[in-house]
């Protein structure tokens, strides 16, 4: 499949929402039929479970499921499957690094987060703090809005334990330099083990993670055309096989009985339980139809209305308008928050919706930014591929009748 502009198509959604104009895919992507039908094929035709029957249906979901996992494995550039551990989002991929390297932090350590973190990138990395004793230190914002780099780098020393940050933040939307700051952190301190958040960038920009060379890299399937309740724990191999297990119980165990438990190889001894194998397999669709489309199109096509988006924001509204982030669309991915004096960021998205036109507005789970920002809330506006120019003037003529009512 091409890139094209019929890409809407693919999208049950708009048959029954012929005039959605939906701006909020920064909260969760629209589903593409592909990732609907895999998931419903599962459900209907061998809804069994993995890892453990011996008949052909429940092998069948076995291996799909781990199809699925290499899948992963080469979309994100991993070394092989074993570095890709499933979970139930990006929250949960966060939360699972915090307590498997909790083990490994003294009070005489710092862990180092930035201040632009999503919530799940922040609190988890505070809370270990918290219950090691460690300190927890924040980078700050530059003049761009972005991570301020070189402070990040200066806040690193040689009892930093933990460096977390993300890849493309959900409010500024400015595009870090994952290599390059993880270079520089490595150089500093080679034992500190570094924490990406990319549930920002997966299905927005091509993404390597061998190329980055974190330790982790953390994602939700939903944000990128899969289903909710799937994500990804990528963990380098060398350094998930120094980890114990931190959650118990089936599918993760080789002889319980015995009174030192046998625990299963990297990545199934971090998967307890019976995991969302529909959701996997249907996330190995939405692989698929971001392979078929290209994700460097995807890329191109969001910076295309990005650039669009901030030129009629800025054209429409003046001196009155404050975008968040960097000013070239080069640097940032499809996300644009502002605020607009006179205008607050709840009226301005309850309105919107009353015409169908779907937009975030809030502290967007950051709220240790906006602080820093100095704002309550921003509207945020975030593109995928079903997103046109047309979507951006829509917006545009609504915005501006409705500051004529405010
Ligand atoms: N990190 C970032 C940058 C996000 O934008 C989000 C969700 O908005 C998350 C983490 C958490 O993702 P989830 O709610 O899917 O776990």
């Amino acid at each position: 499949m091409a890139y094209t502009s019929d890409i809407r198509n693919h999208f049950p959604i708009f048959r029954h929402h012929p005039d959605l104009t939906y701006l909020d895919s920064a909260a969760t992507t629209l589903k593409p039929e592909t990732v609907i039908d895999a998931e419903r094929e599962y459900l209907e035709r061998y809804s069994t479970n993995v890892g453990r029957g011996l008949y052909p249906l429940a092998e069948k979901a076995t291996d799909t499921f781990e199809m699925t996992r290499q899948k992963t494995a080469a979309f994100i550039g991993a070394r092989n499957e074993k570095e890709v551990i499933f979970t139930d989002g990006a929250t949960a991929s966060l939360n699972l690094a915090a307590r498997l390297l909790e083990s490994l932090v003294t009070p005489k350590d710092n862990i180092l987060a930035t201040v632009l973190e999503h919530h799940s990138n922040f609190l988890p990395w505070k809370e270990l703090a918290t219950r090691t004793g460690a300190e927890f230190r924040v980078a700050p914002i530059d003049t761009d809005e972005c991570v301020d780099r070189d402070a990040l780098v200066d806040m690193t020393d040689e009892h930093t334990k933990i460096v977390a940050f993300s890849a493309v933040s959900n409010v500024i939307g400015g595009i870090n330099p994952v290599s390059e700051i993880v270079k520089r952190i490595k150089e500093k301190n080679p034992h500190a083990v570094v924490v990406v958040d990319a549930a920002q960038a997966i299905g927005h920009q091509p993404i390597d993670v061998s190329l980055w060379n974190a330790d982790f890299v953390a994602f939700s399937a939903h944000k990128a055309f899969g289903p909710t309740g799937v994500g990804v724990l990528f963990g380098k191999e060398a350094l998930l096989e120094t980890l114990p297990p931190v959650s118990f119980g089936g599918g993760m165990v080789l002889e319980s009985c015995a009174e030192t438990p046998k625990y299963r190889e990297i990545p199934f001894r971090f998967e307890a339980g019976t995991p969302n194998i529909g959701g996997v397999i249907a996330w190995g669709a939405a692989i698929d139809f971001m392979k078929n489309i290209g994700v460097e199109n995807i890329r191109a096509h969001e910076e295309t209305l990005t650039k669009y988006a901030l030129e009629k924001l800025s054209g429409a509204f003046g001196k009155t308008i404050r975008l968040i982030g960097p000013k070239d669309a080069k640097k940032r991915s499809g996300i644009i928050a502002f605020a607009i004096h006179g205008m607050h960021p709840h009226d301005i998205a309850h309105l919107l919706g009353e015409s169908n036109i779907c937009v975030r507005a809030g502290e967007h789970c950051a709220a240790p930014l906006h602080r820093a920002l100095n704002l309550d809330a921003t509207t945020r506006l975030s593109f995928s591929v079903y997103n046109s120019k047309e979507d951006i003037d829509r917006l545009i003529k609504r915005l501006k009748e409705i500051r004529k009512i405010l």
